[in-house]
Order: C-alpha cells, then sequence, then structure tokens
C-alpha cells in the first residue's frame, strides 16, 4: 500500500514540515495538524502483488525500494511515498521523534560545525561541498530493563600505628552483602543493518519526552527504513549498554574500604519492555579529494558526528533517491553518470 498527502485546496503534494510540526502544502501552505490526522487525506493504492513493486501516484514511475524501505521519494518527480503495509502489524512503530531541524537548520549546523576546526585538512568540509543531505527515520528499539544485582564482597580497612620502635598496620575485614534493584528505562538500541552501532551511539541523547504516537505523516518527504533485527536480537547489545552503569553504581554503594575484593557479582538483567521507535538523523554526504564521505547529525538536538560512519555504497542509496536491488539497474546508472564498472 502506497500512500501519498494531497493537499485538500490545492491537490499538490503534502509533506512533513519540521518548523511547525505538521503536514504542510509547500504550494499553498496549508497545514494539518498530523496529532488529530484524518485518513481522509492519503490516498492510498493497494498493490496486488506482494512483489513489492510499487508505483508513484503522481507520474506512474516505479519506486525502487530495498525491502527495509518504510519512506521515500519518487525519483522522478520528487512526490513523497510512504509504503503503509510495511509499517503496519508488526511493522508499526510505537513512537517516533519527528524532525525538528529543518535541511537548511542541518547545513547551516554543519558549517558551524566546520569552522569550529574540528576538521583537518583545510578545506575538508565546507557548505558547498555538500553534495547530498537526506533526512532519514532510523529505526530503534527503546527497551526498559531491570537488573538484580546480588554482590558478595570483602571491605578491608587499614591502619597504621607507631609506638616505641614499632610501626603496626592493622587491617580490619569486613563482610559486604548488596542486594541491590535497578531500573534502566528507554536503553536506544539502532535496528539497522546499514547504521555503524557505534555512530548510532554517539548521536545519543535523544529527548525522549518528544516521542510521538507514530502516525505515517510524519515519514512525508524522508527516507525511513523497517527495523532489520528484532528485539530479542537486540537485547544482548541493550544489556552491554547498561554494564558500566550497574558496575558503577556497585562500587558507588561500597565505599570506605581501603580495597574492595568481589567474591561473588550476580547481575541477572531481564527486559520489562522493548517499543519500536523512529528516530530522524540527518546524513550529510559531500566529496572531498576523490573520496566520498557521509556525517550524521542527530535529527533533533543537531549534534554531529564528524566520523566517516558507515560504507559509502550502501548508503549511497539513500542519496541517490533510487534504492536499487538490481545490480544491472545499478551498473546502467553508473554508465550513464560516466563511471565505470566496478
Ligand atoms: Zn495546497
Ligand atoms: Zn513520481
Amino acid at each position: 500500500m502506497i500512500i501519498q498527502y494531497k493537499c485538500p485546496n490545492c491537490g499538490d503534494d503534502m509533506e512533513f514540515d519540521s518548523e511547525t510540526g505538521t503536514l504542510s502544502c509547500h504550494s499553498c501552505g496549508r497545514k494539518e495538524n498530523i496529532e488529530e490526522f484524518s485518513e481522509d487525506l492519503i490516498t492510498a493504492t493497494f498493490s496486488e502483488d506482494e512483489a513489492n513493486e510499487y508505483h508513484c501516484e503522481n507520474c506512474g514511475a516505479i519506486l525502487i525500494t530495498e525491502a527495509e524501505t518504510t519512506a521515500t521519494t519518487c525519483s522522478f518527480c520528487g512526490a513523497a511515498v510512504v509504503i503503509g503495509d510495511r509499517l503496519s502489524g508488526m511493522l508499526a512503530p510505537a513512537k517516533v521523534i519527528p524532525f525538528t531541524i529543518s535541511k537548511d537548520e542541518a547545513k547551516k549546523a554543519f558549517q558551524t560545525w566546520c569552522k569550529n576546526g574540528l576538521l583537518t585538512p583545510k578545506g575538508f568540509m565546507t557548505a558547498d561541498r555538500i553534495k547530498g543531505i537526506t533526512g532519514m527515520y532510523v529505526p530503534f528499539w527503546l527497551y526498559d530493563l531491570n537488573s538484580k544485582v546480588k554482590v558478595d564482597a570483602q571491605g578491608t580497612k587499614v591502619r597504621t600505628y607507631t609506638r616505641g620502635d614499632y610501626i603496626y598496620t592493622e587491617t580490619k575485614y569486613f563482610d559486604v552483602y548488596r542486594d541491590i534493584n535497578l531500573d534502566y528505562v528507554k536503553v536506544p538500541v539502532d535496528a539497522s543493518e546499514k547504521m555503524n552501532d557505534e555512530i548510532m551511539d554517539k548521536l545519543e541523547p535523544y529527548h525522549y519526552d518528544q516521542l510521538k504516537p507514530f502516525k505515517t505523516p510524519y515519514l512525508a518527504g524522508y527516507i525511513a527504513e523497517k527495523y532489520n533485527y528484532t528485539d530479542a536480537d537486540l537485547l544482548p547489545r541493550a544489556k552491554t549498554k547498561i554494564q558500566n552503569f550497574i558496575e558503577t553504581y556497585i562500587s558507588s554503594t561500597i565505599s570506605g574500604y581501603s580495597s574492595v575484593s568481589y567474591k561473588h557479582k550476580q547481575i541477572n538483567t531481564k527486559k520489562k519492555n522493548a517499543s519500536y521507535v523512529l528516530l530522524p538523523v540527518w546524513m550529510v554526504y559531500y566529496d572531498f579529494d576523490k573520496t566520498e564521505h557521509t556525517f550524521a547529525m542527530n535529527g533533533q538536538t543537531g549534534k554531529v558526528i564528524g566520523k566517516p560512519p558507515i560504507s559509502y555504497s550502501k548508503v549511497a542509496l539513500w542519496f541517490s533517491g533510487i534504492a536499487g536491488t538490481s545490480f544491472i539497474t545499478l551498473k546502467l546508472i553508473s554508465l550513464i553518470m560516466g563511471g565505470g564498472f566496478w
């Protein structure tokens, strides 16, 4: 099912507007409140064929998507397209943080960031080198975790004193037991195969108080993907993410000793809840020294991550607007653009 939003006033395409948080028409300026969104605005086509061939309603062009794509734009006419059947049932996100940073703001933020001299060599990145900038909703699992911690340790207190000609060292031993119950809420783990985990971790934090119940219009005009990994798949990673916090907390409860040695430390972490959410990321792509680079920015806070995050070949598809699944298609494009075989 393809979802496109048509303006009730003028019939033009509508897109999500990060400034007002509404579904907005660029032609006549009409704005629709998404939280009270009426489904009447949806012009839906049900494709009988499950072979995943979708057509743009405006121009009829085939939308070439990857299996993960849930929102994209028509590469011929630019219309915002949402693929409804990949966002329903098990695949329905519970919540979304909508973009609050516009494309222009993202560009400006990158400029500022460059001027701060965070990048070398000189001239590595200036705004005019930006070749593509794409707003992307990345699938995440947010875990609520509970950890039961049992600790059995031995603490020592050492005192040294002098009496007569002798120096005495007195060591007292203490048995230390701790029984701790810890709750962690909204531990984020990215569920997209393409995104580099380390980079996604660095884009945090997101402000989760801004999470909104998911509605498809938030995706209009952006690229979105569905999860590649289930919450069960990624639970070990969520546990790893809180490991340091747990350790730090344990040591904070055992203080005042000269030394502490652990005899037993049992940490049992269970999932209380996991919800599927979409979080906004700006991907900026530009070239320097005949090499392509991609940079990522938190689409809510503007935090920039300045290391080439991911495999260019995989990410290139987001910027071309054509997510090709066929090798032949890619090769043809390469030839048309004057590129060689690879
Ligand atoms: Zn309009
Ligand atoms: Zn089109």
